[in-house]
């Protein structure tokens, strides 16, 4: 079968490999898509600590059963998707619930081989801790494939507590930030603005998701400020690598605003300046998002098929294994919303 290699910082390989074969408690699937992220440009770039190379990448995994090895509910013809983020299910953090920041969490396409391949294997540990969902009839593989992303949005959403009326604002307008602005919608936010400093990105996700305004321009906050009549946004989300977004976003929310730093900053810059009596005296909140729990792929496998989060028309690019690379350059270049990698 053919597959694509991480080996090292910008050697990633498409190439022959044999066909895994599933033990007691695993599946094997058949990948119909596995869809790609900035993510996976970051490891094409400079690789990552939790991969020990030869890996097969790829970690937003839908695809067919075709054997199951004493696994439970699971049998040849189910269509699934796969969750990431694999927590142990047993630490005192997943057992009080939080298994976002378990502190032995695993990924697929990092501990394990990933779904940029024709097969791959579902470990035993992602079964115990309920990784695999049934997908609905209603939708494709492409579409389940995208669960994980709005998985991880889903939870940066409720630790953020996106509710009914909010004026949400999301920093950052690439696949990410249009779940977000799809998700806020869902939520009940009264509006959504949608902030880039890429003009042309902008103009790509706005004519898809719709914000009520597209912010652009070195005056973000003010133009916030002017947008709210003074008073602020409720939620700010930066969806972004970028610590000015973040240092912007403090002083762009309103009273008792929560600010999600929902996209991680470069490991070698990550101090920002904070105003600590913005935050005192404003009551604000800041809240952090690490991945997505089980049950957030769950939900979100929902929300995408009763229509509640539609994804079907974020998916701009469908590309075959062997272009994979070309997939992940095109997604570093800012040029597509959703790219995904048909095995
Ligand atoms: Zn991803
Ligand atoms: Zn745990």
């Amino acid at each position: 079968m053919k597959v694509a290699r991480f080996y090292a910082p910008g050697d990633i390989r498409v190439e022959e490999a044999p066909e895994p074969v599933a033990g007691p408690g695993e599946i094997k699937i058949r990948v119909r898509n596995c869809s790609t992220c900035g993510t996976d440009a970051k490891i094409l770039k400079h690789g990552h600590h939790h991969i020990k190379p030869p890996r097969v990448m790829g970690h937003e995994i839908a695809g067919e059963v075709v054997e199951a090895v004493d696994a439970g509910e699971w049998a040849p013809g189910d269509r699934v998707q796969v969750i990431a983020a694999i927590p142990c299910g047993t630490c005192p953090e997943c057992l009080r619930g939080r298994m976002t920041v378990c502190p032995n969490q695993e990924s697929m396409g990092y501990h394990y081989d990933g779904g940029f391949a024709e097969y791959m294997i579902v470990p035993a540990k992602v079964l115990a801790v309920d990784g695999v969902n049934r997908i609905p009839d209603e939708i494709g593989f492409a579409e389940a494939s995208v669960a994980e992303p709005l998985a991880c949005v889903l939870n940066g959403q409720e630790l953020a507590r996106v509710g009914e009326g909010d004026d949400v604002v999301i920093m950052g307008s690439g696949p990410i930030g249009c779940l977000h602005v799809r998700l806020a919608r869902a939520r009940g936010a009264a509006r959504v603005f949608l902030v880039d400093i890429n003009a042309g990105r902008l103009e790509m996700a706005a004519r898809l998701v719709h914000p009520d305004a597209v912010i652009h321009g070195e005056d973000v906050v003010e133009q916030v400020l002017k947008l709210t009549d003074g008073r602020g946004a409720d939620v700010v989300i930066t969806a972004a690598a970028s610590g000015a977004a973040q240092e912007q976003a403090l002083r762009m929310a309103a009273r008792q605003g929560r600010i999600s730093f929902f996209g991680g900053l470069p490991k070698d810059n990550p101090i920002i300046q904070c105003d600590s009596n913005l935050v005192h005296y404003r009551e604000l909140t800041i809240v952090g998002a690490n991945g997505s729990s089980p049950a957030h792929n769950a939900e979100a496998l929902r929300l995408i098929a009763d229509g509640a989060v539609p994804v079907a028309d974020l998916i701009t690019h469908r590309l075959p294994l062997a272009e994979v690379l070309e997939g992940i350059d095109i997604v570093s270049r800012g040029e597509a919303i959703k790219v995904t990698v048909e095995p």
